[in-house]
């Protein structure tokens, strides 16, 4: 098979390019590097079956490329820290590259495509948990609205070339994800309270704690995302992936002050605005369509992370 992964030196797609290269696959990744990192490719940077592209996918020239058996769009800043920090960049990769990457799998004769949408597409959810049927609540004009309103533009995207060009799309909604190769300062909470609670710094708790996530191990989102990918029979749908196990932000601190036996204390700052009040996936369709759940509990994903940023402090 030939595969290619935009993002593919980011924290997710890392993961995915490593498991097809374990498959046999030839895999092409195209990343601008603005939020990936080579660092997560460099066991397989030598792999006679891998090559990688630098380059922004709303300005590559994709006419030399061969014709792909799956084409994989991960490439986006996902943190808020970072996608506030690149929000033009944001908006325009999850839509205008969107666009020019289905383009391409029209004119390559590729078979088929896999969009990675977010659980932010829900906002602040008033559903819980959410159901693929939930059409959310999202601020439109509000920091986190360059990644919601793009990724939102890249289902509706994917789904109208489904229906007007008979192109076989997936969509997968990835809620929460954690585990190595995340970057060490991109702002996320799962690497923020790791790398403080291992430097013993504060724990920087943003608004009461009682905010909720569902985090779900890379492993697992990986396995549910290539499932999505390569079960026969699902054009066009939308699936949830993600862990359904919720945890507020204070149990989450406390969890990894305890594997790590940190004697950072916990100080509480202000909260963004718009930041999701609580999420859950509802992944009933995920067990039925794909036989996916996730596997990895929350204590054995934290102590394997750990150990990763262990080797980064
Ligand atoms: N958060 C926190 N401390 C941090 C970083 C994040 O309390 O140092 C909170 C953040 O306000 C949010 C939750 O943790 O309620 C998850 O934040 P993250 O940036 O990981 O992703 P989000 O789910 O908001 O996209």
């Amino acid at each position: 098979m030939t595969i290619l992964i935009t993002g593919g030196a980011g924290f997710i797609g890392s993961h995915l390019t490593q498991l097809h290269l374990e498959r046999g696959d030839d895999v092409y990744v195209i990343d601008n590097l603005i939020t990936g990192s080579l660092r997560n490719l460099e066991t397989v940077a030598n792999h006679p079956h891998f090559q990688c592209i630098n380059a922004d996918i709303t300005q590559y020239d994709f006419s030399s490329l061969p014709s792909f058996d799956t084409i994989y769009h991960l490439a986006s800043p996902a943190s808020p820290i970072q996608y506030k920090k690149y929000p033009v960049e944001t908006l325009l990769c999850n839509s205008f590259g969107t666009y020019r990457l289905l383009e391409f799998m029209k004119s390559s004769g590729s078979k088929r495509f896999l969009f990675t949408s977010t659980s932010e597409i829900y906002g602040d959810p008033l559903v819980h948990p959410q159901p693929e049927s939930y059409w959310g609540n999202v601020n439109t004009l509000g920091p986190r609205a360059c990644y919601d309103e793009s990724k939102r533009f890249g289902e509706a995207i994917c789904s109208t070339y489904v229906r007007k060009y008979n192109l076989d799309v997936r969509m997968a909604r990835l809620f929460n994800t954690y585990g190595p190769n995340m970057e060490k300062n991109d702002g996320r909470v799962v690497s923020n309270f790791i790398v403080q609670a291992l430097e013993q710094k504060p724990i920087t708790i943003y608004g009461d704690g009682t905010q909720t996530r569902s985090f779900c191990y890379v492993s697992d989102t990986v396995d549910g995302i290539y499932k999505l990918a390569t079960t026969e029979g699902l054009k066009g749908e939308v699936i949830n992936i993600g862990n359904p196990d919720e945890r507020t932000m204070i149990e989450l601190a406390t969890i990894i002050k305890k594997i790590t036996l940190s004697s950072s204390e916990i100080v509480f700052q202000e909260l963004d605005a718009d930041d999701p009040k609580k999420r859950k996936p509802d992944i009933a369709h995920a067990k039925a369509k794909l036989g996916w759940e996730p596997k990895v509990a929350l204590s054995e994903g934290l102590t394997a992370t750990i150990s990763y940023f262990k080797t980064l402090i």
